[in-house]
C-alpha cells in the first residue's frame, strides 16, 4: 500500500489502539510523503508498526480512521460498510416496511464512516459529508447504495454544500446525483411528515427524536402538552395520536409553524386540540402559569465549541428553570440537549440546578438517548450526542 505515512509521536499511538477513530494533529511527529486533504494516509506508531488507514484533513482532527486492518479501500469496502450498515437497521425492525420509511442509515463514526451521514426517505437518500475525504468517495458511496436498494431507490440528494470544511478548496453543491424527487411525504411508525430535504434544516426531518417522541405518546393522553422548539411538530403529531387534550407547538420560525400545521392536517385533517405559535421559545415560556400538564423542550444545539459551552449551560438552566416553575403539578419535562460539548452529567448537573432554583420536588422518570439507527461507537464516546430527562414535577 503505496500511501503517505503519518507517524505518530511515542505513546500517541495509545488512543489508536483502543481504536478512537480520529488522530488529532497534535500526536502526530511526521509525515512521510506528499499528502493533500481528503488523501488516504497510513497510520504508525514511532517503530513503523501499521495502526490504521484513514482520510487526512487540515484542522485539529488530523486524520479520520476508516479502518484498523491492513486492507485495501476499494469499491468493495464501501459496499461492506454501508450494506452492515443496513442489515442493523433491517434486523431491527426499522427499513422500509408498510408503515415505516424513514431513518438514518449511515451515522458517521457510529457506523465506521467519519463525516458520512445518509438519511432514508421513503426511497431518497440524503448524504451529508463531513470531510473531504468522504466527498471524494461520493462516487463509491452513490454506487453502494444503488446496488443496495436496486429499484427500490428513487432518487441520492447531496446536501453537503454547508457541511463541507469551509477552508477546503472545494465548492460543494448541494443536489440530486442520482435521479431526481421531490419533497416527500414519509412514514414513522404509521405518522405522517412531509419532508423536504433541498430546504428544511439538516437533512430535512430530526429521525433522532423517533423513539422519544414515541415515549411521548404515551403519556399525553388527556393531558395539555406544549412542545417548545417544535420544528416540524413531530413531538406535536405524537401527542395528538396519544389522545392528548390540547397540543400547542412553538417555534420562532414562521416556516416551521406551517411545516408543523401541514403535518397535524396530514394525520388529523382539521383538529381543533391543535393550535402553533410563531414566537420566541423564552418569551412564551414567560406567561404559562399553570396551563401545561407536559412540557417538550427541545432546542437547538446551545454550544457547538467547548469554548461556549459556559454560556449554553446557563441557556438551558434558565430554559429549564422557566418550564419547571410553570409547569402545572404532576406535571411532565422532557427535556433534551443536542450539543456534542455537553455531557449527559453536564446536562444532569443543569436540570439539577434548574429544579433547584424553583424548590419544586422533582423526580427523573426517564433517561433519554438516541435511537439505535443514531449508534454509539464504543470507541468514540463523542458520537453520543442527544441527551434527554423526563422529570415529574410535583
Ligand atoms: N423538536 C424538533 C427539532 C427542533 S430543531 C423535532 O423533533 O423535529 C430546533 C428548532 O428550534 C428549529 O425549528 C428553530 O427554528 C427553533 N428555534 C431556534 N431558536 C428558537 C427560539 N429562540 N424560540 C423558538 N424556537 C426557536
Amino acid at each position: 500500500m503505496n500511501y503517505p505515512k503519518v507517524i505518530l509521536k511515542s505513546g500517541k499511538d495509545q488512543s489508536v489502539r483502543r481504536y478512537h477513530p480520529w488522530i488529532f494533529s497534535g500526536a502526530i511527529k511526521k509525515i512521510i510523503g506528499n499528502v493533500n486533504e481528503g488523501d488516504l494516509v497510513y497510520v504508525t506508531d514511532n517503530k513503523d508498526e501499521f495502526l490504521a488507514l484513514g482520510h487526512y484533513q487540515i484542522g485539529s482532527i488530523a486524520v479520520r480512521i476508516l479502518t484498523f486492518d491492513q486492507r485495501e479501500i476499494d469499491e468493495n469496502f464501501w459496499k461492506e460498510k454501508i450494506s452492515n450498515a443496513y442489515k442493523l437497521r433491517k434486523n431491527f425492525g426499522l427499513a422500509e416496511k408498510e408503515n415505516h420509511n424513514v431513518y438514518r442509515l449511515v451515522h458517521a463514526e457510529g457506523d465506521g464512516l467519519p463525516g458520512l451521514i445518509i438519511d432514508y426517505y421513503n426511497g431518497t437518500a440524503v448524504l451529508q459529508m463531513h470531510s473531504i475525504g468522504m466527498y471524494m468517495n461520493k462516487e463509491h458511496i452513490i454506487n453502494a447504495l444503488r446496488e443496495l436498494y436496486g429499484d427500490k431507490l428513487l432518487a441520492i440528494y447531496d446536501k453537503s454544500a454547508t457541511t463541507i470544511p469551509f477552508k477546503s478548496q472545494i465548492e460543494a453543491k448541494n443536489g440530486y446525483v442520482y435521479g431526481e424527487s421531490g419533497e416527500q411525504v414519509v412514514l414513522e411508525y404509521g405518522n405522517k411528515f412531509r419532508v423536504n430535504w433541498e430546504e428544511g434544516q439538516k437533512t430535512g426531518f430530526f429521525i433522532d427524536q423517533r423513539e422519544n417522541r414515541k415515549l411521548l405518546a404515551k403519556y399525553s393522553k388527556n393531558r395539555s402538552v406544549l412542545n417548545v422548539f417544535g420544528y416540524t411538530g413531530g413531538f406535536s403529531v405524537y401527542a395528538m395520536q396519544g389522545a392528548a387534550n390540547i397540543v400547542h407547538s412553538v417555534d420562532s420560525s414562521k416556516k416551521a409553524i406551517d411545516l408543523t400545521n401541514e403535518n397535524i392536517n396530514l394525520n388529523f385533517g382539521d383538529d381543533k386540540r391543535h393550535e402553533a405559535f410563531a414566537v420566541d421559545a423564552f418569551e412564551y415560556l414567560n406567561d404559562i402559569d399553570n396551563k401545561y400538564d407536559v412540557i417538550i423542550l427541545d432546542p437547538p444545539a446551545f454550544a457547538k465549541h467547548h469554548n461556549v459551552l459556559h454560556n449554553a449551560l446557563q441557556g438551558y438552566k434558565r430554559m429549564n428553570a422557566k418550564a419547571i416553575e410553570k409547569i402545572k403539578p404532576g406535571g411532565l419535562l422532557f427535556t433534551f440537549s443536542c450539543s456534542q460539548v455537553v455531557s449527559k452529567e453536564n446536562f444532569r448537573k443543569t436540570i439539577f440546578t434548574a429544579a433547584a432554583n424553583t424548590g419544586r420536588n422533582v423526580r427523573i422518570l426517564h433517561q433519554l438517548s438516541q435511537p439505535i439507527d443514531h449508534p454509539v461507537n464504543i470507541y468514540h464516546p463523542e458520537s453520543e450526542y442527544l441527551k434527554g430527562l423526563v422529570v415529574y414535577v410535583e
